[in-house]
């Protein structure tokens, strides 16, 4: 696949980082880069990209999309409150595919898991705000 200088800034972008950029903060961070760059544009190079296989796309319930650099199987994290998505450390099961695929004779090509919850950061400005306002003695 070639890329143009706008694709390889885009790619870059979204590879720099294990935040899962949306589109928009992808633009904000290319246009630091090439000022005259189009949301448009960052758009179109995002599909293409993951077309190409090339970055994954975390489609969210109701959500933005999210773009991921690392194309391997992994399993993510959303969180309820912020809508940050963080690479969960667990190993995926690969025999999963399989066993569902021999059960059912649909052709599965992958599958994805999204925990969703509560993030740490979120965890921890809701005990503030309990023990604001019950403050212990
Ligand atoms: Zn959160
Ligand atoms: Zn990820």
């Amino acid at each position: 696949m070639r890329h143009s200088r706008q694709r390889e800034a885009i790619l870059a972008a979204v590879r720099g980082t294990t935040c899962h950029p949306t589109a928009d903060a992808v633009y904000a961070e290319v246009r630091t880069k090439i000022p005259g760059i189009s949301l448009g544009t960052v758009y179109r190079n995002l599909r293409v990209l993951v077309e190409a296989g090339e970055l994954l796309a975390i489609e969210g319930a109701g959500g933005l999309s999210r773009y991921d650099g690392c194309t391997e199987s992994h399993y993510h994290f959303r969180c309820d409150v912020c809508g940050r998505v963080i690479d969960v450390d667990e190993p995926v099961d690969d025999g999963l595919d399989g066993r569902v695929s021999a059960r059912t004779g649909l052709a599965i090509r992958c599958h994805s898991l999204e925990f969703r919850g509560v993030c740490s950061g979120c965890q921890a400005q809701r005990l503030d705000g309990t023990a604001n306002e019950h403050p212990r003695a």
